[in-house]
């Protein structure tokens, strides 16, 4: 793996220009930005928390507690409660109640008024929540500030408005809600997963029980600061943050009517077989390995910005990154040019900081997993490109990676990674660029960058992708539904769909 501490420079111009700058001959520009750091003091963390049961924070049952970490320097956010059964057989149980006595009963324009006073209040706290969500996550401030809060505050506008329209959602039905819902969310996005499943499960009449992931449970309980300070009635969300087995005791759980789960394939296999034979409705967002698709007449320079969109966003963190690059054999010598150039002038470091490109990777644990699918790349004979850059000291840090060579068998190029780490492989023909990305266990999501409308839509019928984004790529809105085929999941969340994921229709 390249490695240098050099400060990243332009060269290229070679000495003269140099020499205009009033350097030495030979001597490199320097073309740092200046740090540019958004203010931490915004978040207030407390030292402890506890539980949200029943619209009060609570210890866990048992007292335990779990420490919550910046991944970006390793050092302690705050002291979190771990919850045991017992906590979770009491969230259930205030959900419950809650959902049977009010917002079960709650006309639809009245729940509706709660969620736009949560949009609204999600807005005006947009900032402390983005630093927030940063810290805990180690996603860069402007990822946070301009697409994961923006996004939340959205799908909360967007399911208030559905809230007292439901007949007109589902036309000559009658919805109603399912009950209590059980949500397990991941690290990744963890407040706009939460927004993806507590916003239309409370639109459309059901309480929740939430389990945020261990790694970032920050988030889910300023959250429900947000709802008290909306004057939800109690024991409509809980907040339950503990290890992944209360996670599926949540799941097994006889007093919930939904599970909605995104993470793992792994997880979501187990929680599929948790549920099977019970009456419990179901949504699984799992993994991908999606693949990005470039054709010889697509405008390059776009394109590879869509490519490092795809994969560099987020650190790689997302589900439907686009990890697998399949780049048409007559340009794939520019497109790897162009994107070692763009790869060059990412900032790598500080998420705080707002010129930060790729921020800290979430947890030693991912870290070492990217490693490891990284090394075994390597081993396997592909031939990896990483920039010269200086990462931080401390923190969970890796840097941009680019594979080339690389086969269809490689791990890397059927794993999914979860990192900042780019598989590119050719194609000649559309059929080959269909069977190369269709040919994974995935089907999540896909891109396509031609200038043929016709081919986009030829493309996008036949690959096996819930979401199939042309001539751009990871853009997401509350209105459109999002999940997967095959071992990405079932079910829909966004849109209609997700509505339609919470609600039981009935003829009238
Ligand atoms: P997990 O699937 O383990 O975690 C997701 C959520 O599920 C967390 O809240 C976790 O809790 C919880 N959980 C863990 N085990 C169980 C269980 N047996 N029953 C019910 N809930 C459980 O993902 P990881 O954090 O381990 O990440 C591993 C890999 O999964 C990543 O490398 C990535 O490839 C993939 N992943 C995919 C995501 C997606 O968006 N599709 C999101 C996250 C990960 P806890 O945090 O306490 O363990």
């Amino acid at each position: 793996m390249s490695s240098s501490t050099e400060p990243r420079a332009l060269t290229r111009a070679g000495g003269a220009v140099g020499a205009s700058w009033g350097l030495g001959e030979g001597q490199a520009i320097p073309w740092e930005y200046a740090p540019s750091r958004e203010a931490r003091d915004i978040v207030a963390i407390r030292e402890r928390y506890g539980l949200v049961i029943d619209g009060r924070e609570v210890p866990a049952a048992d007292g335990g507690t779990f420490v919550d970490l910046d991944p970006a320097t390793e050092e302690p956010l705050a002291v979190v409660a771990r919850a045991t059964k017992a906590d979770v057989d009491r969230a259930v149980r205030a959900a419950r109640r809650a959902q049977r006595r009010r917002w079960g009963n709650l006309p639809g324009r009245e729940r509706a008024k709660y969620l736009f006073r949560i949009a609204r209040i999600l807005q005006e706290r947009s900032r402390e929540l983005a630093v927030l969500e940063t810290l805990d996550t180690g996603k860069p401030i402007k990822e946070s500030r301009d697409v994961d809060i923006p996004l939340v505050a959205a799908h909360f506008w967007y399911y208030a408005g559905w809230a007292d329209k439901l007949e007109y959602a589902f036309p000559g039905r009658v919805a109603r809600p399912l009950g209590v819902a059980g949500q397990i969310i991941p690290w990744n996005f963890p407040l706009l997963m939460l927004a993806w499943k507590i916003a239309p499960a409370l639109a459309a009449g059901n309480t929740v029980v939430l389990k945020p992931a261990s790694t970032t449970p920050l988030s889910a309980l300023r959250f429900a600061e947000i709802c008290r300070e909306a004057d939800l009635p109690p024991g409509v969300v809980n907040i339950v943050p503990g290890p992944g087995e209360i996670g599926s005791y949540l799941a097994a759980h006889p007093g919930i009517d939904k599970v909605a789960f995104t993470g793992s394939t792994a997880v979501g296999r187990q929680i599929g077989q948790l549920v099977a034979g019970t009456d419990k409705a179901l949504t699984l967002e799992l993994g991908g390995k999606a693949a990005n698709i470039i054709f010889e007449d697509a405008a390059l320079d776009q394109a590879v910005e869509g490519i490092v969109n795809g994969i560099y966003f987020n650190q790689g963190e997302v589900c439907c990154a686009g990890s697998r690059l399949l780049v048409q054999e007559s340009v794939v010598d520019v497109v790897i040019e162009k994107l070692k150039d763009r790869l060059a002038t990412l900032r790598v470091g500080d998420p705080l900081d707002k010129n930060t490109d790729v921020g800290a990777i979430n947890s030693r644990a991912q870290l070492e997993k990217i490693e490891e699918l990284v090394a075994s790349g390597v081993a396997e004979g592909a031939e990896i490109y990483q920039p010269a850059c200086q990462l931080p000291e401390r923190g969970y840090f890796f840097r941009p990676t680019l594979f080339t060579n690389v086969a269809q068998s490689h791990r890397i190029a059927r794993e999914e990674i979860f990192g900042p780490v780019l598989s590119v492989l050719t194609f000649r023909t559309p059929d080959e660029a269909i069977e190369k990305a269709n040919n994974t266990e995935y089907g999540l999501s896909a891109g396509i960058w031609t200038e043929k409308g016709s081919r986009i839509l030829e493309m996008a019928r036949r690959l096996r992708a819930g979401v199939v984004w042309a001539n751009t790529y990871n853009k997401f809105d509350p209105t459109s539904p999002f999940g997967g085929y095959k071992e990405s999941g079932f079910g829909r969340e966004g849109g209609l769909h997700g509505l339609l994921a919470y609600v039981r229709l009935e003829d009238r």
